[in-house]
């Protein structure tokens, strides 16, 4: 980590407990904030610092705080969103096992920034030792009198509220989140209304991810012109990149907004495994666009990746080798994706099922190329045409494996090489579907 703000307590042995973080400045902040400023002066300073959600979307935090009515006669509640299910991301696990306390002092702040008394965490069933260390941590702040009634014996109320979901992908796009909070089926809903004014129970609702929470507290601290400075412009601070697949060296690494791609894999992740040569790098999680070995002399920041015509999502970084087989990675992504559609609107739930059938057919060695214009096709028309934001996710795979890889895609058809795949598959017991 060359940055270590976030990640400064990752290695501390049992910096989730109370007794280690509070030594190391845990809650030191919010006591100085809380009362002493006025709620518009925290989501001022949060603003021009330039924090975007760090969840993938990217919209400007003190931005949204800014959405919530003044005069709103209902209560304000605040989400976190800790339903980390993206493919290729683990950096919101690291905060949630390892330093819960910057996460809860981050909450303490943002809620008394928007006025509100009421916050939930909604962690991914999965998550079991996350949830372990965020539960007992939230619990150490109620009996420490950092959560209750009076936080600090500042008259200021605060509730926390851990709620774990059922593993459900959907669950973690913010309006599912909410309806699967509230005890119903996780579905996406319609916006507008935007959450924050018909939110959670009805009620005006700010939904932050996890580390763009635990952000506040080091903004508030620090001032934002000290964290606009650390990223580059637009784009405030450091970001958690989890690197995967063929590097050296695999993991969560803290950088500064927009590091060049390439020195994430060279310079920190050790490069790509055992020498081999690049193939292709997935820079933002499962849904975010592919990009070749020569398209890698990019930033990775908001700005950047959409320049590149990708995104930097969730910052889920997969790097693949020479050896992959692009049939192979599109075949796990339709698979994931026709799986975890919510089914509400037909273009996804439709063309997820079809995509995937399509592909399973050409990589078991049944396909024709015709087949891959038939998959781009299906993908124009999943593409800014539901409900939310998935059925985008889940065409642009196909899109851009098949425009980058075309030739592979079609060599592995007319190669007839599917035929061994799928009697591999059978011979294994498996069959690929
Ligand atoms: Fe559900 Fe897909 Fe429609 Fe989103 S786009 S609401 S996941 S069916």
């Amino acid at each position: 980590m060359s940055e270590a703000i976030l990640s400064r307590n990752f290695n501390i042995p049992d910096a989730h407990k109370l007794s280690v973080a509070e030594p190391r400045g845990a809650y030191e902040t919010a006591r100085k904030v809380i009362g002493a400023l006025k709620p518009e002066e925290v989501t001022n300073t949060v603003l021009a610092s330039n924090l975007r959600g760090l969840g993938g979307a990217g919209f400007p935090t003190g931005k949204k705080w800014q959405f919530i009515p003044k005069d709103s006669k209902k209560p304000v509640y605040l989400v976190i969103n800790a339903d980390e299910g993206e493919p290729g991301t683990c950096k919101d696990r690291y905060i949630l096992e390892k330093d819960p306390h910057q996460l809860i002092e981050g909450i303490l702040i943002s809620a008394y920034a928007i006025g509100s008394h009421k916050a939930y965490i909604y962690i991914r069933g999965e998550y079991v030792l996350p949830y372990r260390n965020l539960q007992s941590a939230v619990d150490e702040a109620y009996a420490k009198g950092y959560l209750g009634k009076s936080v600090f014996g500042s008259g200021y109320a605060m509730d926390l509220v851990v709620h774990r979901g059922a593993g459900a992908y959907i669950c973690g796009e913010e309006t599912s989140l909410l309806n699967s909070l509230e005890g119903k089926r996780g579905y996406p809903r319609l916006k507008p209304p935007f959450p924050a004014i018909v939110g959670l129970f009805g009620c005006p609702t700010i939904i932050n991810n996890v580390e763009t929470i635990a952000c506040v507290p080091h903004i508030l601290k620090n001032g934002a012109a000290w964290f606009t400075a650390l990223g580059s412009p637009g784009n405030g601070g450091t970001h958690l990149f989890s690197v995967s697949g063929h590097v050296e060296k695999p993991g969560v690494y803290e950088l500064p907004m927009g590091v060049p791609l390439r020195d994430l894999i060279y310079k920190y992740a050790g490069g790509v495994k055992g020498g081999r040569a690049l193939k292709a790098v997935i820079p933002g999680g499962m849904s975010a666009k592919i990009l070749k070995a020569d398209e890698i002399d990019v930033k990775m920041d908001y700005d950047g990746l959409k320049a590149a015509g990708t995104m930097l999502g969730s910052a889920g970084v997969m790097v693949m080798d020479e050896t992959v087989c692009m049939v192979k990675m599109l075949y796990y992504a339709t698979k994931f994706f026709s799986h975890e559609s919510c089914g509400q609107c037909s273009p996804c739930r439709e063309g997820t099922g079809w995509a995937h059938k399509l592909v399973t057919r050409i990589y078991r060695g049944e396909g024709s190329v015709k087949d891959l214009d038939t998959l781009l096709t299906i993908a124009r028309n999943m593409e800014g045409r539901t409900i939310c934001v998935f059925a985008d996710a889940a065409a642009w795979p196909i899109q851009s494996y098949i425009t980058k890889f075309r030739a592979e895609f079609e060599d592995y058809i007319v190669s007839g090489r599917g035929k061994a795949v799928a009697a591999e598959l059978e011979a294994a017991g498996a069959h690929a579907h």
